[in-house]
């Protein structure tokens, strides 16, 4: 998945590089507080193309050891660069420099998903719905060992995460992007990418819906036990069944927020 660097270049338009020598400039950057210029050194790599988008940020620990800072002066600089859009954080993952594509194309839905609420929500639900069993058929038939790790470890993570919403939503957007990973085609894996995560909201309404998570953890198991056997048909099939459950526990926790609405 690499897009011109063009997109990343033209986010950093305009900073100065830091180079030695030192002027009235760069005494401002100095003052700076302490995680900006982790931001802009991180910056710079990407715009010098030391980092290139798919790349993963060492661990926090290990930045803040690279920096001589804190840890909290690390995790300040990562949330301002996601804020960027320059890298996006996977649970359980780390965290990867971006394409700025992938972003532009999330801020464009999220608008959109926005302005049309609830429609918005609905009219991504087919999306997914087009989209999310084939993706399970072309995954049975070509993933891979790491990708099948990181379902396996989705699941158990929703598994444990009774009643915190954050860890199984986290999670669950995990396992069905490892999906679209393990589908082998980049082009999914970004339309994916740029849809999952707006479904955050609807997912947290599911979530709350008594036996929501276990529903859905039925039907990640059965999609998981497919796509471990190569059954492309099975595969296709169970996620189907999975986003139904997802629209029908999402329609019955719509009907309870507003009981003079009667859904058929
Ligand atoms: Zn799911």
């Amino acid at each position: 998945m690499r897009y011109s660097s063009q997109t990343i270049v033209g986010v950093s338009s305009g900073f100065a590089p830091n180079r030695a020598g030192g002027n009235a400039l760069y005494k401002l950057v100095r003052t700076s507080r302490l995680y900006e210029q982790i931001v802009q050194q991180i910056e710079e790599s990407i715009v010098k193309g030391a980092l290139k988008p798919g790349d993963q940020l060492p661990a926090e620990r290990e930045l803040a050891q690279r920096f001589g800072v804190s840890r909290t002066a690390v995790r300040e600089a990562v949330k301002a660069l996601r804020e960027k859009g320059l890298v996006e954080a996977y649970s359980g993952k780390g965290t990867f420099i971006t394409d700025g594509t992938t972003h532009a194309v999330r801020q464009s839905l999220d608008l959109l998903v926005k302005i049309g609420q609830p429609e918005g929500s609905s009219h991504l639900a087919e999306v997914r719905a087009i989209l999310e069993p084939e993706i399970a058929a072309l995954a049975a038939l070509r993933i891979q060992e790491p990708e099948l790790v990181t379902m396996r470890e989705a699941v158990a993570v929703m598994d444990r995460a009774g009643q915190d919403p954050e860890a199984y939503i986290e999670a669950d957007l995990d396992f069905h992007l490892a999906l679209a990973e393990g589908a082998d085609n980049p082009l999914i894996l970004s339309l994916l990418d740029s849809i999952v995560g707006l479904l955050r909201e609807q997912r947290l309404r599911i979530f709350q819906v008594p036996g929501g998570p276990e529903r859905g953890q039925i039907h990640h198991k059965r999609i998981l036990e497919a796509v471990e056997q190569h059954d492309a048909e099975r595969a296709r099939d169970a996620m189907r069944a999975h986003l139904e459950q997802v629209r029908e526990d999402s329609q019955a926790q719509t009907a309870k927020r507003q009981p003079g609405l009667k859904h058929s």
